[in-house]
């Protein structure tokens, strides 16, 4: 049984309406969905001309999403959070603690999403590379989740290997990275995900991975759910598709405390 899914996105990022989002979580039987928008804040050029590149303005637009959630609130009976989803880079922290201090959002998810400012999703972009520079990729990558989860910026790390993602950054990830990450996650406050992004779609699995989710299960790592839907119906699948997963792994799904 599936009760919070804590990681969805609207139109305020790249989803789809507000109301259609939480209409389906409402309709798959959840009682509380987050809205997690993502959000870019850094004062790096090269992660201003992303943000702008991209088209994220929810730095700018948070107050009229909460005025949103606020109305919603009256009219659907399930828990919607003001939540976020942040892009991490350890040279953002401080930007990113200010911004998040302002804004006060219910929780906020941290992601490491790109390596040399380029989205790991951008499979041309990395395939180029030699197999050493890609296997130092994975490293970094692994690297920046740890300094992610040791800021204590965030009440969820998101999608812990998302290079898995990426045919041209799979398969070097090792046992000794999922160590790392698990020991950080164990003497943090930050909780992880079972992120259903791409579980029906081209990669096939869950983040982390099953072999990675072992190494996890070792050390006592709470772990939230997350569709990472971008749209109604991808949440709806999603949904029927982690109650039967967490079945069959008879594991309680961890609730936060907002
Ligand atoms: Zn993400
Ligand atoms: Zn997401």
């Amino acid at each position: 049984m599936i009760d919070h899914d804590y990681h969805t996105h609207s139109l305020y990022s790249d989803g789809r309406l507000l109301r259609q989002m939480v209409a389906a979580a409402s309709e798959a039987g959840l009682s509380g969905v987050g809205i997690s928008d993502h959000c870019i804040v850094s004062e790096r050029d090269a992660m201003i001309e992303v943000r702008n590149d991209i088209g994220f303005t929810f730095d700018a637009t948070y107050e009229r999403r909460r005025s949103a959630i606020e109305r919603l609130r009256e009219n659907y009976d399930i828990e919607i959070y003001d939540a976020v989803e942040v892009d991490y880079d350890p040279r953002d922290e401080a930007a990113i603690e200010t911004f998040l201090g302002e804004a006060d959002f219910q929780y906020a998810i941290g992601s490491v999403h790109n390596l040399e400012n380029v989205n790991v999703h951008y499979e041309s972009y990395f395939a180029e590379k030699s197999e050493s520079e890609r296997a130092a990729l994975v490293d970094e990558y692994f690297e920046k989740v740890v300094a992610l989860i040791d800021s204590e910026l965030f009440e969820i790390a998101a999608h812990l290997d998302l290079v898995e993602r990426n045919p041209a950054l799979r398969g070097f990830a090792t046992e000794s990275h999922y160590r790392q990450v698990a020991e950080a996650l164990e003497r943090s406050r930050t909780a992880t995900e079972l992120n259903a992004g791409r579980v029906l779609d081209d990669y096939g699995e869950y983040h982390p991975s099953p072999t990675f989710l072992d190494v996890l299960q070792e050390y006592d790592v709470p772990i939230t759910v997350g569709t990472d839907s971008h749209t109604p119906e991808a949440l709806t699948d999603r949904v029927a598709h982690l109650a039967e997963w967490f079945e069959e792994r008879a594991i309680e799904p961890t609730e936060l405390a907002v």
